[in-house]
């Protein structure tokens, strides 16, 4: 950030870096406002990246495995099924949040799965 953003057009002081909340900017002492102000957001709700889920290992016979990768990806059982019979199949891709909800349920009922790129956040 430059200089001149930390400069407060009030008083001409120098702001401080300040987090408050879910708020994270720089801000005025002296006048008590922010100068600049930005909402904190989670560094996974601002990822765009778009990973693919790529099966390691499932049952095409568990029901909760077929019904868990049918939802995710949006093919019907029989796709699904087939999808769990293929070690390495895609079975979707998505953004990291859709992606993390996916990972924690199929790891509940134990389909094991890996994202390219790698998933950098933890499940
Ligand atoms: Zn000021």
């Amino acid at each position: 950030m430059s200089a001149d953003l930390e400069e407060c057009l009030d008083c001409g002081g120098r702001g401080e870096l300040k987090t408050e909340g879910s708020l994270y900017g720089i801000y005025c002492e002296a006048c008590d406002k922010w100068i600049v102000v930005t909402t904190n957001i989670e560094p996974i709700e601002a990822d765009t990246e778009l990973y693919s889920v790529i099966l390691d290992c499932g049952d095409f016979e568990n029901k909760e495995h077929v019904r868990i990768v049918s939802h995710a990806s949006g093919m019907n059982f029989l796709q699904a099924r087939k999808a769990l019979q293929t070690r390495g199949s895609e079975l979707f891709s998505g953004s990291a949040t859709t992606v993390l909800d996916f990972l924690r349920r199929s790891k509940v009922v134990g389909v094991e799965c890996h994202t390219v790129p790698l998933f950098p956040y933890s499940v």
